[in-house]
């Protein structure tokens, strides 16, 4: 028996509890199984287990990993990337989640058009203002999608994501997520344009971000338990160098 098939059941009736508090459709909230740190047999495991759609946060990791896993997986970037891994990343992946510049949307705009591919894009925007993170500044949002819109061809930009700053307790991610739902909304209104992705809540608070309006939650531990702080020996740099 395949032990991601009640954990999987929970976490879907989680989040469609939390879609019916805020009354909403569950079928609008995606779950994306964060995967990083696991290896392909996780993956199969949880392909039987019905889930469809993956996220990783590193181009390297995902390039080892995405040819040994079942091509009916999806795959988005949710980590942060480096110009020098666009052209990886836009062929690896259906989205990406982690957009918060101008020149790195260039960047991936001129590799998806050479790799003939179309990447969906969000915006990672830090909206806790915490230093630490990455994302772009609410103030330096709208400058940001006037320039993504004057230049995205191959791209499309579908939504907003971020993360709230590390608390054991969820309620205190609620502002942040609220804040993610208004910005969007402003911004629809300001470029006339459709975001319809919300991309926030992660194990800790993935309720509260579904009562905000997320459209994809992205769960790692939840799923498939705690990960190694150090990462296991097939993931290290030996086994993926040559690759990248
Ligand atoms: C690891 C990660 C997650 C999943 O975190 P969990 O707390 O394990 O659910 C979500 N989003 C990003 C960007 C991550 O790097």
């Amino acid at each position: 028996m395949n032990d991601l098939i009640p954990l999987h059941e929970t976490i879907l009736a989680r989040i469609a509890a939390a879609a019916q508090r805020a009354h909403r459709d569950p079928a609008e909230v995606t779950l994306v199984a964060v995967t990083k740190t696991h290896g392909p047999e996780v993956v199969r495991d949880a392909i039987d287990a019905g889930m469809t759609l993956f996220g990783e946060n590193k181009v390297q990791e995902a390039a080892w990993k995405i040819p040994l896993c079942p091509s009916s997986a999806h795959w988005h970037l949710i980590g942060h990337l480096q110009s020098n891994k666009a052209r990886h990343a836009v062929r690896l992946f259906e989205a990406i989640h982690s957009v918060d510049s101008a020149k790195l949307f260039d960047v991936l705009e001129s590799a998806a058009r050479q790799a003939g591919t179309r990447p969906e894009i969000f915006l990672e925007v830090n909206v806790s203002g915490e230093p630490s993170k990455y994302g772009v500044t609410p103030e330096a949002l709208p400058a940001l999608i006037d320039h993504i819109l004057n230049g995205a061809q191959a791209l499309t930009l579908t939504g907003l994501m971020t993360m709230a700053p590390f608390d054991p307790e969820p309620e205190h991610a609620r502002p942040h997520f609220a804040r993610l739902r208004e910005l969007r909304d402003r911004m629809e209104a300001q470029f006339a344009i459709s975001l319809p992705n919300l991309s926030m809540g992660m194990t800790n608070d993935f309720e509260v971000a579904v009562e905000e309006g997320a459209s994809h939650v992205r769960i790692g531990t939840a799923l498939f338990g705690a990960r190694p702080k150090i990462s296991r020996p097939a993931l290290d740099a030996d086994t993926t160098s040559g690759i990248l």
